[in-house]
């Protein structure tokens, strides 16, 4: 069977969209259709072949002991806190910025985030804020990775010892991220990948994954994703299963999105690169315009942040020049309408607060070139000019 070997797929309208991957689909179609022709020849579209080999090649991407592909990042958190045995009336301290599911996956593990605030510097949990926030309910402590550079895991840890809490790390936007050699989300009791299409990493739909070095841990989140089914190896698997240990649920990883991985996987550090080089333009051409935040020792660049006065304005001003913006994140995760229980206010956390309302995300993916990143920096001075 062949699927051709010609990228039949749309190019993105509008001259800097935020995000395309249509030009890496079209340099990586000879290989990614090769490996979608397989799961058809195979015949097995979920929780086949092509995921077993996905996760072989993550661990040896990440160095992780075990790597468990799911549906989502999301699935990859809510599983991977069920595994390490989040019960209900237990607290997991959680930033007050990220995106949601840091915080909702608690609750759907049947867990209670309580927030703390971000380092202005990281963007991520603060360690000093861990202790202000724990009470003797708290039993687990997640930090999540943003934008460029990871949370400051020595200083959790020590933290976490000291208050007896098991750290869990949200990942999901850090491939690629390490810190002392050792990838994001193997500080800890492990941690995710997400590969939502925008995501460093991104399939053509849903995916994501959960990193851990422990056995347990690993084989649990196995049998939750695919209803609570054990003693069963990939390949091997009957039609009923007769060992249901524990209420699972379907987060089984699609192939096709497994295969499209695999073969960007292999090109994953090139991506990594031509990123920091583009963030680097980036930091040439609004030097002395808007201050960007410091990367830190070894970024990986899944998102070129500024912080700025006038967010929202300038964030037009670009869209009426046809450059795509996005607001990471519009909100601070104490001030959701679903966490209104909690009985938060603006003020409780307030450097979450303030990455909310002045962070803006500009376009930066493995499609960008360079001249279009000149063309952002040039329309961002033109904005600024004139102003005080
Ligand atoms: C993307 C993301 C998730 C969720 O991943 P999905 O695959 O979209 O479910 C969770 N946490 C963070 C910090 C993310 O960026």
């Amino acid at each position: 069977m062949s699927l051709g070997t010609e990228f039949v797929g749309g190019v993105a309208e509008g001259p800097v969209p935020f995000f395309t991957q249509a030009r890496t689909f079209e340099r990586l179609w000879p290989e990614i259709s090769g490996r979608i022709c397989d799961v058809f020849d195979n015949g097995k579209f979920s929780h086949g072949e092509q995921v077993g080999e996905l996760e072989t090649a993550l661990a040896e991407y990440t160095g992780a002991r075990r790597v468990v592909g799911v549906n989502s990042g999301t699935d990859a958190l809510v599983l991977l806190l069920r595994a390490l045995g989040v019960r209900s009336g237990d607290e997991v301290v959680v930033p007050a910025y990220s995106f949601i599911a840091t915080a909702t996956a608690v609750v759907l593990a049947g867990g209670t985030p309580v927030f703390a605030d971000i380092d202005p510097a990281t963007y991520a949990l603060d360690p000093d804020e861990i202790a202000r926030v724990a009470t003797p309910r708290t039993r687990f402590v997640m930090p999540a990775h943003l934008f460029c550079r990871m949370a400051d895991v020595d200083g959790i840890n020590e933290v976490a010892r000291d208050l007896a809490l098991t750290v869990v790390e949200d990942s999901a936007e850090a491939i690629g991220m390490r810190h002392g050699g050792v990838h994001a989300g193997l500080h800890g009791a492990g941690g995710v990948l997400s590969f939502f299409p925008t995501k460093t990493l991104g399939a053509l739909g849903d995916a994501g994954a959960v990193l851990t070095d422990d056995d347990h841990v690993a084989d649990a989140v196995a049998a939750l994703r695919h209803h609570g089914r054990v003693g069963r190896t990939l390949n091997d698997f009957p039609a009923i299963s007769t060992e249901t240990a524990m209420a699972g649920t379907n987060s089984k990883m699609d192939d096709i999105q497994a295969a499209i991985l695999l073969a960007k996987l292999r090109h994953l550090d090139d991506d990594i690169a031509r990123r920091a080089a583009l963030a680097e333009r980036y930091r040439a051409g609004l030097d002395g315009v808007v201050p960007l935040p410091d990367p830190g020792d070894a970024p990986v660049f899944y998102v070129q942040l500024i912080e700025v006065e006038l967010r929202d304005a300038l964030a037009e001003h670009l869209a009426e020049r046809g450059i795509g913006t996005e607001v990471y994140y519009p909100a601070p995760l104490h001030l959701q309408p679903c966490f209104a229980a909690h009985g938060h206010r603006r003020g409780d956390f307030p450097r979450a607060e303030t990455a909310s309302a002045r962070a803006l995300a500009l376009p930066l993916h493995a499609d960008l070139e360079p001249e279009q990143v000149d063309g952002v920096c040039a329309t961002i001075r033109e904005f600024y000019a004139g102003r005080p």
